[in-house]
């Protein structure tokens, strides 16, 4: 197998990026004149037909290309094989909730004999989907990818999946430490043994909930020497639970009010990681993926807390998920997800702020199918209307002609031109988020300066107290010097 020269090596100052989905409508011409894609990810079960070439030719012609070996659709599949028990589970957690978030200690005896009943079928099906079959890279190898996505073990992400939250299962932190040792033996074996005849980067994959899960995989990472990981963020982020205290060091810490645990999840565990790591070891990772990262505010947040490690690289499939679904990302006001019903509102009610992103997506669709924002104005001054609704927005409605980029066609040629233009539009503004990440980063100082104004820009326009709140914590948690300082910061 010839050695890949194509390996970016990482260097002094940070260098981050984003790597798309490699898909046939990521690798045409027009999609990388506009936005330039410094590196790609693909799954291995999707290195079929057409993708084959593609694959060989990025990897050729010098992308980073990461080949995705992770058990994404198993979490799934298990999941809904469970689906039963977590249900019954979920009511019960409803239950006892009452608009407060749910604490281990008031849980009934039933409740826990539950809970260690569906923390045992985890484990036994995680055996019966995997038994002891070894991870196997070779088909992935072949291609000479620059870096691949290697053993990771899927028990906490099932956990969260069926609304298990660490402390509540017993001794889990326990367990997870264990699976996360494993984790890093087989994985030092398998480096060992492909290092003969590949120099790209395996990445091993870490599995945390919370600090302290985090902390102990981090520091398992270092005392095997461990120097490439990813962790996933993809469930965190669909995660749509609510606490109001977090623990840190096996401490509870109450917080002021209920935070949605989407944001301060991911910071609790990148902080934990990374202090885990550091406990360990004087030099930090040498790279690190961030898998299923697509939040545009969290990117540079997390970036932040992980800036030790030079070489970060991100993955989502969010951006055309939304793009379906009619939601766009922006950079200004700040760096949001907004849906295509709140923007359309925004345009109607003022007529002197059009949608202005300078994306050529954007203005060669805008070209073909251009805005006819007297008109919305006209709409909203006889309607008078607090919102704008889907059925505005879909075919018959008064909206689908008038912002027709906002539209939602069934099917035929707009339908296509607009998915192909949203999902384009969303990866330039990735690129966008990176390049000012790159372009900040000289030291430490005014990299953290350069991620408050976004967190600061963010807090000054969400509408979403509650996420609001969150971003703020998640982003005090990463900037903060020491644990000690997140505990006086937070608490
Ligand atoms: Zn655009």
């Amino acid at each position: 197998m010839p050695r890949s020269s194509s390996i970016p090596a990482e260097g002094k100052n940070l260098n981050a990026f984003f790597t798309v989905n490699l898909r046939g409508e990521t690798t045409t011409q027009t999609f990388d004149e506009i936005v330039h894609p410094r590196g790609f990810l693909i799954s291995s079960d999707y290195l079929k037909g057409a993708l084959i070439k593609t694959t060989r030719q990025k990897i050729s012609s010098g992308s980073h290309v990461i080949i995705d070996n992770g058990n994404f659709d198993e979490i799934g599949k298990i999941s809904t094989d469970l689906s039963q028990p977590a249900e019954e589970l979920k009511k019960n957690f409803l239950r006892l909730k009452k608009k407060k978030s749910i604490h281990e200690e008031d849980f009934p005896p039933e409740l826990r004999d539950q809970i260690t009943d569906i923390s045992k079928s985890i484990e036994k099906e995680i055996l019966d989907h995997f038994g002891n079959k070894k991870l196997d890279l070779s088909g992935s190898l072949a291609y000479n990818p620059s870096g691949v996505i290697g053993i990771e073990d899927i028990t906490a992400a099932l956990w969260l999946r069926l609304g298990l939250e660490i402390q509540y299962i017993p001794n889990g932190r326990e367990a997870l430490r264990k699976k996360n040792e494993t984790v890093c033996e087989t994985a030092v074996t398998e480096i060992g043994t492909l290092k003969k005849s590949w120099n790209g980067r395996y990445l091993t994959v870490a599995s945390a909930l919370d600090y302290d899960s985090a902390f102990d995989a981090g520091s398992a990472f270092a005392s095997r020497e461990i120097e490439h990981a990813a962790i996933g963020f993809g469930a965190f982020m669909s995660d749509d639970s609510f606490q109001d205290y977090v623990i840190i060091n096996g401490k509870r810490i109450d917080l002021p009010s209920l935070a949605p645990m989407r944001y301060l999840r991911c910071a609790l565990v990148v902080r934990g990681f990374w202090d885990g790591y550091n406990s360990q070891k004087k030099t930090s990772l040498k790279s690190f993926h961030f898998l299923g990262l697509g939040t545009p505010v969290m990117i540079p947040i997390l970036a932040l807390g992980a800036y030790s490690t030079k070489f970060q690289t991100y993955d989502a499939t969010s951006p055309f998920k939304d793009a379906f679904q009619g939601i766009l990302y922006t950079l200004e006001p700040a760096y949001f997800k907004r849906r295509a019903t709140s923007i359309a509102f925004g345009l109607a009610s003022n007529p002197t702020a059009p949608w202005s992103c300078p994306c050529k997506f954007c203005k060669d669709f805008e070209k073909q199918y251009p805005m006819d924002y007297k008109k919305g104005y006209e709409w909203y001054k006889s309607k008078k209307p607090s919102k704008v609704e889907m059925k505005d927005l879909h075919p018959g409605g008064s909206l689908f002609d008038v912002y027709p980029f906002l539209s939602e066609p069934e099917s035929g040629s707009r339908r296509k031109m607009i998915n192909l233009c949203r999902m384009g539009h969303n990866h330039w503004i990735y690129e966008r988020i990176f390049e000012g990440l790159r372009d900040n980063n000289s030291n430490r100082d005014s990299f953290e300066k350069h991620v408050e104004g976004i967190v600061n820009r963010y807090l000054q326009n969400s509408k979403w107290d509650q996420a609001a709140h969150s971003v703020k914590l998640a982003f005090e948690i990463v900037k903060a010097e020491s644990v000690n300082d997140v505990l006086k910061s937070i608490g």
